[in-house]
């Protein structure tokens, strides 16, 4: 633990004018307050706020905030009063505590749907004073750090998620960036230790590699710099397992040298010498083009300034350089928390004059003159969550996904029933494919259907894990239901050859034979052609049998046709007819149904094609199929585009040599409409798939006598 006059040391040693006094009472105040209560580990429970303390002294923190840290629990779980703190410590700091003990009032009640609403509610306490909210973050840094002292995984897991979701990007709105990696990091653990353990052991063997590579190289680049008489300071730092893996997944990249997990950090006296280094550095090894950044002339919205490149390094390594002033580290480093300084500690937010955090001047405008949620986020433009899309419902509610998150996830995450009986969505009031990925502010309305559930497909189309694990249980549960819905098929059928009337009853002698206890178990069994109907007939009639009944095990109770040439599909049975289907044109690449028509097989949709709707009350006729990996790509598929063209001489010769051009064939080709400046027309393209339908959609846009491309699906 913290002593008391190491505290006081601290915060003198930042702020010679500290009020020493009243920091000394806080730490009695809070010590005797929490008395023996203790904490998860074991420690006592005053050790917490005390960390928080000394989390805040490293952010330099002026004394009623450091005081705030202290007392910050005794309102919620002490006998302390807030007119009592009042009283010893003044109005400001009783306010502070006040608003630290609303936030965390706040986490207790958080359900994935009161995220959105108490997020908000973080804004207008930060707008009332921002270091509410900075003793808040360091209070959750500090609990992040001893979470494994909880002993319930689902509240660690919680308290984790709420950190990844809120707190680490909040940090880093603020601009906090060593607080949001640490809390990032922090989160990641609990939430996926195996992830992170893989980063960690690959780590481990590129270092054992490279050896004290970080070192070899910041002494290189601090050499170059110092002959060309810049007094630069070179600092290497490894990127933490969290920022690694972000980058792996939203980049789908594995990394494989050291330098992909490096950054250098280049540190100089002014603003003339930032550029003088990155000049010297891209003289002496190549830059790597596209990588120069200048976030001086343009900082970025949280204030952050340096300037990017990247260069082949000494070693030939790619080497990430962030070059800055002393002043410009402090800031990406503490972001708000280094404006918060001693010596300008005026009138918190509003008073600060120059405040470089518009953005945090924004947002309280906007509390103070707009009030509905929508109005709040449609001006905010909140990029506050980078990686989150905040979406209402047609009541308003806001509801907080993951980015890329689509309507299903929204369907899931208002509530699981809702989710299990979506069939389509309208956004912002149109209506529009299940896979759309929604954007901030969407007004989202699910349309419902009683008979149907999740579609198996829907599992690659989902970002959130409540989504995902709803969608498989019920595909789990959906195919042991056609399994025995099969078997029984089956069964009925060997009775009917073998000239014997079907019943359950019937079935019943061959049940103790075969070991089942229900008739649903054997149906099961011969759906998976686990076992063979022949089997069960001789069990029941052994006379009858005698001479081999014909085999009528196995799958197929629709006709076995031949597939389509060229089409190759996952998830069906072989031996079913598949068909392309007319309406909507699939092509490889594309999301994927198959809807089952008995005595035709499997006509293959689409996700999006509007037909799927008349099949809505159907659920058993839905199929999970998807594209096989190995589709040769031939061309043989065949999209359907239509094209409206300025009515000039020669368009339609342009048109059809940029589809030849690009590897398409027309197979069809019909004028719609025509008029005097335009006309329209559709068009077949035999592709080899979605990706190349695409590529020449693009290309006939970027010609200048066609005015609109579009897919025709349905
Ligand atoms: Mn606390």
């Amino acid at each position: 633990m913290i002593r008391q006059y190491e505290l006081v040391d601290r915060v003198k040693g930042y702020d010679p004018n500290a009020d020493e006094d009243l920091l000394n009472k806080a730490y009695v105040f809070a010590m005797k307050a929490h008395g023996s209560q203790t904490r998860h580990s074991g420690d006592p429970y005053f050790a917490h706020p005390l960390e928080v303390a000394g989390i805040l002294t490293s952010l330099r923190l002026d004394t009623n905030t450091i005081v705030t840290a202290l007392l910050h629990d005794t309102l919620e779980d002490t006998h302390a009063t807030y007119d009592e703190i009042n009283d010893i410590f003044g109005g400001e700091v009783a306010k502070l505590v006040d608003g630290v003990t609303k936030l965390s009032k706040l986490e207790l009640t958080s359900e994935a749907s009161k995220q959105a609403e108490n997020f908000r509610k973080l804004l207008v306490a930060m707008s009332k004073d921002v270091r509410v909210l900075l003793v808040k973050l360091a209070d959750r840094l500090h609990n992040m750090r001893t979470l494994n002292f909880i002993p319930k995984e689902d509240k660690r897991r919680r308290i984790a998620q709420e950190t990844m979701d809120i707190y680490a990007p909040l940090a880093g709105r603020m601009g906090m960036q060593e607080m949001r990696e640490e809390l990032e990091d922090l989160a990641f653990q609990e939430l996926n230790p195996a992830a992170r353990k893989s980063v960690l052991k690959r780590l481990e063997f590129l270092r054992s590699e490279s050896g004290d590579i970080i070192d070899r190289i910041a002494r290189a680049l601090k050499k170059e710099l110092v002959d060309s008489d810049i007094d630069a300071q070179v600092l290497g730092r490894e990127k933490r397992p969290f920022s690694i893996w972000r980058k792996m997944e939203t980049k789908a990249i594995s990394f494989e040298q050291l330098s992909d997990i490096i950054g250098f950090r280049v540190i100089v006296p002014n603003v003339e010498d930032c550029y003088r280094a990155v000049g010297v550095l891209h003289r002496t090894w190549a830059a790597v083009p596209g990588r120069f950044k200048d976030y001086i002339s343009t900082p970025k919205r949280n204030d952050y300034r340096s300037l990017h490149t990247t260069v082949i390094g000494p070693e030939k390594q790619r080497v990430e350089l962030q070059v800055r002033t002393h002043e410009m580290h402090q800031i990406a480093e503490m972001g708000v928390a280094a404006h918060w300084s001693y010596k300008d500690r005026v009138n918190g937010l509003s008073g600060a004059n120059g405040n470089p955090f518009r953005w945090l001047r924004d947002i309280v405008e906007m509390l103070e003159h707009g009030d509905s949620a929508e109005e709040f986020l449609e001006h905010t433009k909140l990029e506050m969550f980078q990686d989150q899309v905040f979406c209402f419902t047609p009541k308003g509610e806001l509801i907080a996904l993951p980015r890329g998150a689509t309507p299903i996830d929204f369907a899931y995450a208002v509530h699981t029933e809702l989710g299990d009986s979506c069939v389509g969505a309208k956004i912002n009031g149109r209506h529009m494919p299940l896979g759309t990925r929604l954007r901030n502010g969407d007004g989202v309305e699910i349309i419902r259907t009683k008979m149907r559930g999740p579609l198996p497909a829907w599992e690659s189309m989902v970002a959130t894990g409540k989504a995902r694990s709803a969608i498989r249980r019920f595909t789990r549960q959906a195919k042991i239901d056609e399994f025995r819905q099969l078997g029984l098929e089956i069964m009925e059928r060997a009775f009917e050859k073998l000239g014997e009337k079907f019943s359950e009853k019937r079935l019943r002698p061959a049940l103790k034979k075969l070991s089942f206890k229900k008739p649903e178990e054997l149906y099961i069994e011969v759906g998976k052609a686990e076992l063979s109907s022949a089997d069960v007939l001789s069990a029941l009639f052994p006379q009858k049998t005698k001479n081999g009944a014909e085999e009528t095990a196995g799958r197929p109770i629709l006709p076995d046709k031949r597939g389509e040439p060229g089409v190759a599909i996952k998830g069906l049975t072989p031996g079913l007819a598949v068909h392309i289907a007319p309406c909507c044109y699939p092509l490889p690449g594309d999301r994927i149904v198959g809807i089952k028509t008995p005595g035709r097989g499997i006509t293959v949709h689409t996700i999006d094609c509007a037909t799927l709707e008349q099949f809505s009350d159907v659920p058993d006729r839905w199929l999970d199929v998807s594209w096989s990996d190995d589709a040769e790509s031939t061309l043989g598929f065949s999209g359907r585009m239509r094209i409206v063209l300025e009515n000039e001489v020669g368009a339609l010769g342009t048109i059809s040599t940029i589809i030849a051009e690009n590897g398409g064939n027309i197979s069809n080709l019909k004028l719609t409409t025509r008029r005097v400046d335009f006309f329209e027309l559709l068009v077949d393209i035999e592709v080899t798939d979605a990706k190349h339908f695409n590529t020449i959609v693009a290309a006939l846009h970027a010609s200048s006598g066609v005015s609109t491309v579009e897919r025709v699906r349905g």
